[in-house]
């Protein structure tokens, strides 16, 4: 019976600190070595399908304890989210739209029949554990936390049906890595051995379901010196998404310049910084049009070939505003001028990062 499930309350937090805190690791170190330092503290909240969402807690990071039967490990009945925590100049920790990682994450659960949340607690719940967790948000302009909300099944059974009870957590992941100066141009793979995502499938949601198959065409194309995929779909090779991220390009057009990505569908995810450099574009950049629109292989290599390709990169929390060099199709190798990130994609990403770390004040930017 739903009404008598307790919604989630972020007032009613526990907090247990850590009795000694781990070291800061070198920053250096942490560049190599898949950057995995994970801070001292986790929050949990459980659910059951009986009393709905219990009290939050932060505890010390520790292992979890699960039956072998939980629905988790036999349906990939999990999603989750990619976040970071920002410094300002002043040190103040900052978080960037949080509340639209949430309702994703409500979105992402719906999909998998995983019980839905209040976003305003959970951003509550995300803004405490940061409280908790300050120091390890670098101080450094370019660098930031990274932020891992899962939700799983918990239901020890084996069937698949929906789960009766669940945890959501919280991790962050220590990568004192700037995102300054931009990386040397990506170069990508244009799959077509492999499908990502595909009508009436479920490629919007952040599921762990849609990454764990993408690892072999990612090793498949890392093989040949490529560093991503670039994900297509159907007759036209529509292109989708660019590894874990959304694709961009600044096309000219005979009545000025087009900053193009796809539009939302089935095999899109909604990204946080897709959304963001939509908006800033539109507010910002006077005499460019902006357009969500299919965009095929062939109509991206005849840009190519006539000069009209000017600018390419992907947007996405973790490698925030990439930019791309060159695409791999089949026999051709498809070369973006100016490597990639030009006049309008520098200045997204100089927009954006101002607004993060709170070089500028913005709604955007929430002080915890
Ligand atoms: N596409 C995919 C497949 C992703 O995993 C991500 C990362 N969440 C994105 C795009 C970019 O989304 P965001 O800007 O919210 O990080």
């Amino acid at each position: 019976n739903p009404s008598s499930q307790a919604p989630l309350d972020a007032s009613n937090l526990l907090i247990t600190r850590c009795k000694s805190l781990k070291p800061l690791p070198n920053a250096l170190e942490s560049r190599d070595a898949r950057g995995q330092h994970f801070t001292d503290h986790m929050l949990q909240v459980e659910w059951t399908l009986a009393s709905g969402w219990s009290t939050p807690r932060i505890t010390p990071y520790g292992n979890l304890c699960l039956d072998p039967a939980t629905q988790v490990f036999h349906y990939a009945m999990e999603c989750f989210e990619g976040m970071k925590a920002y410094k300002n100049k002043e040190g103040r920790v900052r978080m960037f739209r949080p509340e639209v990682n949430m309702e994703r994450m409500c979105g992402s659960a719906q999909r998998i029949s995983l019980p839905t949340f209040e976003v305003r607690e959970m951003t509550e719940l995300l803004a405490e554990f940061l409280r908790v967790e300050e120091r390890w948000v670098p101080d450094e302009f370019g660098q930031s936390l990274y932020l891992r909300p899962t939700l799983i099944s918990t239901d020890p059974s084996i069937g698949v049906a929906p789960p009766r009870s669940a945890l959501f957590y919280i991790i962050a992941r220590y990568e004192p890595v700037s995102v300054f100066p931009p990386p040397t141009p990506w170069k990508l793979f244009a799959t077509t051995e492999y499908v990502r995502a595909w009508p009436g499938g479920y490629g919007s949601a952040k599921l762990g379901a849609n990454y764990g198959p993408s690892v072999k065409a990612q090793v498949a194309a890392a093989k040949e010196g490529y560093q991503q995929n670039l994900w297509l779909w159907g007759e036209e090779d529509e292109i989708t998404e660019v590894g874990t991220m959304n694709f961009f390009v600044v096309l000219q057009g005979a009545e000025g310049r087009e900053l193009v990505t796809p539009p939302l569908s089935d095999a899109i995810i909604a990204g946080v910084t897709r959304r963001s450099v939509l908006e800033l574009a539109r507010r910002h950049l006077e005499g460019v049009k902006v357009s969500e629109r299919k965009l095929t292989m062939s109509e991206f290599c005849e840009a190519a070939a006539s000069g009209a390709l000017l600018e390419c990169f992907g947007t996405g929390t973790h490698y925030f505003v990439t930019p791309i060099g060159s695409v791999r199709y089949g026999e051709q190798t498809i070369t973006v001028p100016g490597e990639g990130l030009g006049e309008i994609g520098s200045m997204l990403r100089g927009y954006l990062a101002d607004i993060m770390w709170g070089v500028v004040d913005h709604e955007w930017s929430i002080a915890v």
